[in-house]
């Protein structure tokens, strides 16, 4: 995972120099020198105002001296080259050999990453509530492998489709929110005829600190509505029973916790989710990093 996370550091880097390679070259000017500067009132760009991607989320893609907008160009090079390295390094990370039914011992497997998802919702509502129907993409991040509580991905594209409802709490508690969600999970087929589908519950409460740091804590129950229980992945045909882990037909409660930071162009998030219970699943704790754009259609 630290080749992983330094290649994909690497890739923004490199990144961050393409854009200056796309804009410059086309003019016919060095690359070398002289040191960037704001396209439009000329003022150089402080060091710590060019970090890749991070600068430009907290400088709300503007310039800090003239306020002139930066295309969403140059961060969007910056992450597709980073993301690019960090999955040419899954490639070369050695990870355990596919070893019975013993643990990951190694906790390599832990250690990767497992899904990427992309997300749409639309906003219904006004500062009191808020309806929003949702459709969402999970695609695995690359064919990990996995034996009994190595990892919590499932290693399957999904789509879900549902709903999220969320209230303020404004008489009682001003800075606080409820939201509940369903969703169901359209999953590819694993073996003829067998596709996984599931159903996901989310409820939490969530809390402004400030008025852009938001953390919230909640549950999330699973249930897969067809697949294989662990007691008949036993005696299931062997076409089956190597590809168990992604046939089971799992029910499990997950804790959810997270914080969100809103820069006013886009908010950042981090969130944990600790495995609590569950019947013909596996233990362990996902992590998720990721980024919401908001889009207002009214204007
Ligand atoms: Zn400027």
């Amino acid at each position: 995972m630290a080749a992983v996370a330094a290649l994909g550091t690497f890739g923004l880097v490199i990144g961050s120099f393409l854009n200056v390679v796309i804009y410059r070259v086309p003019l016919g000017r060095s690359i070398v020198s002289p040191a960037s500067a704001c396209g439009s009132c000329g003022h150089e760009i402080r060091a710590y105002d060019n970090i890749p991607l991070v600068s430009w989320v907290l400088l709300r893609g503007k310039c800090r001296d003239c306020a002139a907008p930066i295309s969403v160009r140059y961060p969007l090079v910056e992450l597709a080259v980073g993301v690019f390295f960090a999955v040419v390094a899954f490639r070369f990370v050695p990870v355990a050999p596919f070893s019975g039914l013993e643990r990951d011992a190694c906790r390599c497997w832990h250690e990767s990453f497992q899904d990427f998802a992309i997300s749409g919702r639309y906003r219904f509502g006004d500062e009191f509530w808020a309806l929003a129907p949702q459709v969402r993409y999970i695609t695995p991040s690359h064919d990990y492998p996995y034996q009994g509580e190595a990892v919590v991905g499932g290693n399957l594209h999904q789509l879900l489709m549902g709903v999220n409802a969320a209230w303020r709490l404004a008489q009682v508690l001003p800075k606080a929110s409820v939201e509940a969600g369903y969703t169901f999970g359209l999953v590819e087929t694993v073996v003829e005829g067998t596709r996984p589908n599931r159903s996901n519950v989310t409820m939490s409460f969530g809390y402004a600190l400030t008025r852009a740091l938001y953390v919230h804590g909640g549950a999330l129950f699973t249930k897969t509505h067809s697949g294989l229980t662990a007691f008949e992945v036993g005696t299931a045909p062997p076409d089956q029973r190597v590809q168990a882990d992604r046939l089971l037909k799992m029910r499990f409660w997950h804790l959810t916790g997270g914080i969100s930071y809103s820069t006013g162009f886009a908010d950042l998030f981090v969130a944990v989710e600790p495995y609590v219970w569950g019947r013909d699943t596996h233990d362990g704790i996902a992590y998720t990093a990721g980024a919401t754009w908001y889009f207002d259609f009214s204007r």
